[in-house]
């Protein structure tokens, strides 16, 4: 065992981030195997609808989810959000865990190593915070998520591409209809030529109806993005197939 890890373990004992079960010093990754089981909410297959993707092209493509005329090429998600992956997901949203980061980032990244073979996406972009948000809280999750993705993955972070231009209230108890009006024009990408015949993974914590996931491909392939995948931590049980 490293000296690293040994402090590491010092550090962030070594329990499992969603159950808390302690696992043993030197243990990785911090998700124990049954709520791997409980939760996983990727086998392959689009984490929306359940699809297979079609992998003749360069990038794989949901078909189920491309053809309803969603502007994402697909969505993959680690969990569904429920139980203790709902609370270890609040905890991160409202407290710095840059830990819990690391760890959703190394399922996210499995699921990616499934997905995409050595063709990689050019890069990754995070859905922007809420300027208001991120003034209270200090950090950005979701930014802690992709940063620490683009790590293990090595696929480029252009944090800065997506911005965030106008407040929106708490989307929580919106119907997908006022969600998806809540979010319109609430994005812009800053770069247009950074984007334009690109191939781009699009970050975020929670996939509830998608509606954020949704506005965010709209602009990002208006500008010109030749694919976006959705990749999230979680998702809603509603998509479990
Ligand atoms: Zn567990
Ligand atoms: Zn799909």
């Amino acid at each position: 065992m490293k000296l690293s890890d040994i402090l590491q373990d010092i550090i962030f004992p070594p329990n499992c981030i969603i159950c808390g079960k302690y696992l043993g010093l030197g243990t990785r990754p911090l998700i124990c195997s049954s709520c791997e089981e409980q939760y996983s909410a990727f086998n392959g297959n689009c984490s929306r609808c359940g699809s297979t993707f079609d992998f003749s092209g360069a990038m794989p493509l949901c078909h189920t989810c491309r053809s309803a005329r969603h502007p994402f090429d697909g969505v993959i998600s680690a969990y569904f959000y429920k139980d203790g992956v709902r609370r270890t997901i609040i905890e991160h949203k409202f407290s710095f865990y840059r830990n819990h980061s690391i760890i959703f980032a190394g399922s996210l990244n499995s699921a990616l190593e499934k997905l995409f073979g050595e063709e990689k996406p050019d890069f990754i972009v995070s859905v922007p915070p809420d300027k208001k948000r991120l003034n209270a809280r200090g950090y950005d999750p979701v930014f802690e998520i992709a940063s620490a993705l683009s790590k293990l993955s090595s696929i480029p972070f252009r944090y800065a591409v997506l911005e965030k231009i106008k407040s929106t209230p708490n989307q929580s108890l919106l119907s997908y209809r006022a969600r998806l009006k809540n979010v319109r024009g609430c994005f812009k990408v800053t770069d247009k030529d950074a984007v334009k015949g690109k191939n781009i993974l699009l970050i975020d914590d929670v996939f509830t109806t998608g509606a954020t996931c949704r506005e965010c491909s709209k602009i990002l392939k208006k500008a010109g993005a030749a694919y976006v995948l959705a990749v999230t931590v979680s998702i809603s049980e509603r998509f479990k197939k």
